[in-house]
């Protein structure tokens, strides 16, 4: 981390805020993790966006052009932890939230979401790792809730507007102290967040939107594998809360060790490789 921070976003010592900040717009657009996610974009991702919390803070730029360590203390919040940004956090923080929710709260959060994904380890011969084979496996998974198709409800029921929020999803505190009043926004307890209940959830999954499920499904292992390489079956994961899509599942392939029986230790070749 001793790389220069100017250097880093690519912008001269005397650049002003809004070369800056332009700088690492063009920057997290080529570097975010939604984007790009191999891990040495990432860290890079993480290096630029460290670069520009100092750069972009009056009082940091000033403390690391007098030679300060940019990264030793007084930092927390802000860009800290670039990396756990979302895409769309920052274009929304730059552009000025275009499609996102009106100024000054973020609205209900939705019931819908992506799921998560899954990984299943499965043991294959030696040969079968070499020429490719074609396996079924049993995967345990959250699906789709048929009986409410995701929404929650129980049948003839449907999720109602939040009384507490009125489905905003999110309530204003107001306290009280010697500076005036002090007003946050926080998650309505009533709804978690959600700007709506369920009054009647679905018997069958509780109204969670989906329920676990076992199934079979058929994997083509490729010709080459070896052990810890990771086949992707995209949208064969978890189903997300309120019937989201899908994550992927992932099978990691165990090569199973050969036990050369037949031949006696002593007639083995002496190639490190065969012990
Ligand atoms: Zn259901
Ligand atoms: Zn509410």
């Amino acid at each position: 981390m001793s790389q220069d921070l100017y250097e880093l976003l690519g912008v001269s010592r005397d650049a002003d805020d809004a070369t800056i900040k332009k700088a690492y717009r063009k920057l997290a657009r080529q570097l975010h993790p939604d984007v790009n996610p191999d891990p040495e974009t990432q860290e890079k991702f993480k290096e630029v966006s460290h670069a520009y919390e100092v750069l972009s803070d009056p009082d940091k730029r000033a403390h690391y052009d007098r030679g300060g360590d940019p990264f030793g203390g007084g930092m927390g919040g802000g860009f800290g932890q670039g990396a756990g940004f979302s895409f769309t956090d920052i274009m929304d923080a730059f552009f000025g939230g275009q499609g996102g929710q009106a100024q000054g709260g973020r609205g209900p959060r939705s019931r819908v979401r992506r799921g998560q994904d899954a990984l299943i380890r499965l043991e294959i011969e030696l040969a079968e790792a070499a020429f490719g084979v074609t396996h079924e496996l049993k995967v345990d998974t959250a699906v789709l809730c048929e009986t409410c198709k995701g929404e929650g409800a129980a049948a003839g029921s449907h999720p109602v507007t939040c009384v507490t929020c009125h489905g905003a999803g999110e309530v204003a505190q107001v306290q009280r102290s010697f500076l005036g009043e002090i007003r946050t926004l926080r998650p309505c307890p009533a709804c978690r967040g959600f700007g709506s209940t369920i009054p009647d959830p679905c018997r069958d999954c509780s109204g969670d939107g989906r329920v676990r499920s076992r199934r079979t499904i058929t994997v083509k292992i490729p010709a080459g594998v070896d052990t810890g390489t990771r086949v992707q079956l995209s949208g064969q994961g978890e189903v997300g809360p309120g019937g989201g899509p899908a994550g992927d599942l992932f099978v990691e392939i165990q090569v199973a060790p050969t036990t050369p029986s037949s031949v006696a230790a002593t007639t083995c070749c002496a190639r490190s490789a065969c012990r």
